[in-house]
């Protein structure tokens, strides 16, 4: 059943400062990868190095904000530098913001895009040539269940999180040929910093209450899809249930979500 081994292998992550991305960090590790992890809070990311040479896994850290071409340059250049190429690359970082979509400004939208979407996709450009030379290459996008169905109040981090899908879907099929394979993981609603850490929240939708998973649930899902070779993961019961409610009947779904708008 194993199709990529982990162990021995190159990855970016990003977003490792907290979350599914600092699980993720520490699950790759301690499968044996050597890891370039980035975040802008630079104590987090030192105390994370700190936990994973504790446990002999290799780190390296690139303190900065993702949507800073510079700074995508370092991550791709310290993986060069420290472990001679890549074969993983994690596009975890992410942030969403609240309300309806008329009592936002344009700035919303756009930063919501660049962090979840232009971020990633640049990150992706920029790593191909050294992903092209790595071992069982992988692409890992780390979307939404609100990237396979848009919910009101979260229009911008929907719109984000469904081209992060198209994306990945496009990647996958040009990208079979040069040995790069593309996994998409949709959690559903994680115990994470990401809820406290809105750039703005105006509204709410009052949505029955589900119980969390946690992001070490979710790392360790992702990690075992990455060693499978899935191409699409939903690491919450729930948004299971959604995503086949919502391929079952959109107009079905539709009538739920508006009694939340
Ligand atoms: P957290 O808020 O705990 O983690 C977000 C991470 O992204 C942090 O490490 C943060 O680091 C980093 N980040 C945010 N903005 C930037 C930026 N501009 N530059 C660099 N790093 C940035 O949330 P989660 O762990 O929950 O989120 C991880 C991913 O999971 C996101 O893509 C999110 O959309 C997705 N997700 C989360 C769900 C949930 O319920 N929690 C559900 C579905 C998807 P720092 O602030 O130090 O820069």
């Amino acid at each position: 059943m194993v199709k990529r081994r982990i162990e021995g292998s190159r990855a970016i992550v990003t977003g490792a400062s907290s979350g599914i991305g600092r699980a993720l960090a520490v699950e790759l590790a301690r499968a044996g990868a050597k890891l370039v992890v980035t975040a802008r809070r630079e104590d987090r990311l030192a105390t994370l190095a700190e936990q994973i040479r504790a446990e002999g896994g290799a780190v390296a850290t690139v303190v900065g904000d993702v949507t800073d071409p510079v700074v995508r340059q370092r991550l791709v250049d310290t993986a060069r530098e420290s472990y001679g190429g890549l074969d993983l690359l994690v596009n975890n970082a992410g942030v969403g913001a609240m309300g309806r979509f008329k009592d936002a400004t344009a700035d919303r939208l756009r930063t919501i895009m660049e962090v979840n979407f232009f971020a990633p996709a640049e990150l992706t450009r920029l790593a191909l040539p050294l992903l092209r030379e790595g071992t069982g290459s992988m692409i890992v996008n780390i979307s939404s269940i609100l990237g396979l169905r848009g919910v009101p109040y979260n229009s911008e981090y929907c719109a984000a999180k469904f081209a992060v899908q198209g994306l990945s879907e496009s990647l996958r099929t040009e990208l079979i040929r040069d040995g790069i394979d593309v996994l998409v993981v949709s959690p559903g609603t994680t115990e994470t910093e990401f809820f406290d850490k809105v750039i703005e929240k105006t509204a709410s939708p009052a949505w029955p209450e589900h119980k969390p998973v946690s992001a070490e649930v979710v790392a360790q899902q992702t990690v075992r899809a990455i060693r499978r070779g899935r191409h699409a993961i939903i690491p919450y019961r729930w948004g299971k249930v959604f995503h086949w409610l919502q391929r079952l009947s959109p107009s079905l779904v539709d009538r739920l979500m508006t009694r939340y708008a």
